[in-house]
């Protein structure tokens, strides 16, 4: 259902834009005839009925006067897809009836200018459903040999597009030939246009059926990580906490060796519950769950506060000082699990990739109705041929990698889709050796409601 509405809600923005541009090339051949006419009735010789024409093409401006004021005016963004189309097809039907006039009053099928309804016809082969197509093909062949036919029996009059070479024998010779050349140019236009089309068509529908499938593999995948991981997290945090309680020497003596290996085993076991964490959010990030957040109004120097005080411990073991400016006033639109995704890999970031007694700032202002997140070190700093790549997933720079050996360069794929899901963006300024800011731009607060953003829950 949801995705229906979303195919339906982008044809209508795709003719709302096709709309858009004919009014254009309405105003460019509204121009373009008009000079033409001026031209062709002051420098060169031709007789052709100028009031009608020029009436003509006073209607012309005038339709799209009106067609020009209703799009950007009365806004067609509003009207429903089946309006639109009615609106559309006025266009392309009035588009129609007007060169034909032009033309018939300029030497009908004598005038080489008639081929112009061959590019009319490709237009319309490739916006309209090929019943639509034949519609318009046979309505304006129809319309064709009927005129063909009245000017042969002098039913109507036939006003020749060069009065002084003009030779009605000749004419009436040759319109024949004309006639079916230009009809067929139409028809075989049509039917190369609208088979393309439908080729194309037909292409577009197996990819879109073949990505859906991907997307659906993918999410499996990802809902499989989630599953493991989270069953590998359980044991391993035990696992942790048993060696925290024999190193704080609860379940009895240990002596200096064991306690140094312990030590060990703990750092490493520490080290794998920061990747399979960050496996966690990564896989959490790409499952079906991820398109359920909910968000609210979250005051973000409580969030930045409480991810600051998660991670205080580990700034303090390599004396990084952090500092963080952020009104108490400024309210985030987001959801807080997104929110503390964002900010502690950020953070970690820092620290990790920053070297002993480095300076961390996370500030935050309010800029132009948007929230403008930063985090800042004066750390070992990426390359700039590398920087475009950091957001890509597992990827890791060369020197992250003889800093830290444990990552999974999960780390900013995860942030960035985090943000993207905030309907926010990400950027990232760095010199290599002077440190790194990444700008997090964040939609601000909206509604009443608000949360601390922290762990302990809403106020
Ligand atoms: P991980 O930290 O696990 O390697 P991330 O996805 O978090 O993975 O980061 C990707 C890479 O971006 C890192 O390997 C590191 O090279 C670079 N990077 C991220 N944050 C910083 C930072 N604050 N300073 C320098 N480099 C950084």
């Amino acid at each position: 259902m949801q995705k229906s509405l979303q195919s339906s809600s982008s044809e209508s923005a795709d003719l709302n834009r096709v709309i858009g541009w004919f009014i254009s090339l309405r105003w460019t051949a509204c121009l373009f005839v008009f000079a033409t006419l001026l031209i062709v009735r002051l420098k060169l010789n031709f007789q052709f009925p100028y009031n009608i024409l020029f009436s003509l093409n006073a209607l012309l401006f005038l339709i799209n006067l009106i067609f020009t004021v209703y799009y950007y005016r009365i806004k067609v963004q509003n009207l429903s897809r089946k309006e639109m189309s009615i609106l559309f097809n006025v266009q392309v039907c009035s588009d129609y009836i007007l060169l034909f006039l032009v033309i018939y009053f300029t030497g009908f099928l004598e005038n080489p200018f008639s081929y112009f309804f061959v590019f009319h016809i490709m237009l319309t082969s490739l916006l309209f459903p090929p019943a639509m197509v034949f519609v318009y093909v046979t309505s304006l062949l129809a319309v064709f040999i009927l005129t063909f036919f009245a000017e042969y029996f002098t039913v109507i009059p036939h006003f020749p597009f060069n009065s002084t070479t003009y030779d009605p024998v000749s004419y009436h010779e040759s319109i024949f030939m004309k006639a079916t050349g230009l009809c067929s140019t139409l028809v075989v236009s049509a039917y190369l246009i609208t088979s393309i089309k439908s080729r194309v068509e037909e292409r577009g529908k197996r990819i879109e059926v073949e990505l859906n499938r991907y997307k659906d593999l993918d999410k499996t995948k990802s809902n499989f990580i989630l599953q493991v991981t989270h069953e590998l997290r359980g044991p391993l945090a035990a696992l942790s906490g048993y060696h925290e309680m024999i190193l704080k020497g609860i379940t009895g003596g240990v002596n200096e060796k064991t306690q140094h290996t312990l030590q060990k085993a703990d750092h490493r076991a520490e080290n794998l519950l920061t990747i399979i964490d960050e496996m966690i959010d990564f896989a959490y990030m790409k499952s079906d769950k991820a398109a359920q957040y909910s968000k609210v109004g979250i005051k973000l120097r409580d969030a930045i506060g409480y991810n600051l005080e998660l991670f205080s411990a580990r700034a303090l073991q390599k004396k990084i000082h952090i500092v963080s400016n952020c009104s108490k006033d400024l309210i985030v639109w987001a959801n807080r699990d997104l929110l503390n995704i964002i900010l502690s890999n950020l953070i970690t970031n820092a620290i990790k990739y920053s070297s002993t007694g480095a300076i961390i700032a996370v500030n935050a202002t309010l800029e132009n109705e948007e929230i403008h997140l930063f985090v800042k070190d004066n750390g070992m700093g990426i390359e700039p041929e590398e920087l475009e790549k950091i957001f890509e997933e597992f990827y890791r720079t060369r020197r992250a990698r003889k800093i830290e050996r444990d990552g999974t360069g999960l780390g900013l794929p995860i942030v960035q889709r985090a943000v993207e899901s905030l309907d926010g963006k990400i950027t990232v300024y760095s010199e290599l050796g002077k440190g790194s800011t990444f700008h997090i731009f964040l939609p601000r607060h909206e509604s009443e409601s608000l949360s601390s953003g922290g762990e302990d829950g809403e106020q």
